[in-house]
């Protein structure tokens, strides 16, 4: 039998931003954040 290794899909959100063209930012948020870290507001 083969042992699956089970790969936990963390749920990475994507970042709520969108760039200047009006595209959603590629990066994913960072923590708690919405936003990713070039995103993110002090
Ligand atoms: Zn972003």
């Amino acid at each position: 039998m083969a042992k699956a290794k089970k790969v936990k899909k963390e749920k990475k959100a994507r970042c709520a931003a969108t760039t200047k063209e009006g595209k959603k930012c590629k990066n994913s948020a960072s923590g708690k954040s919405k936003f990713c870290a070039a995103h993110k507001k002090k």
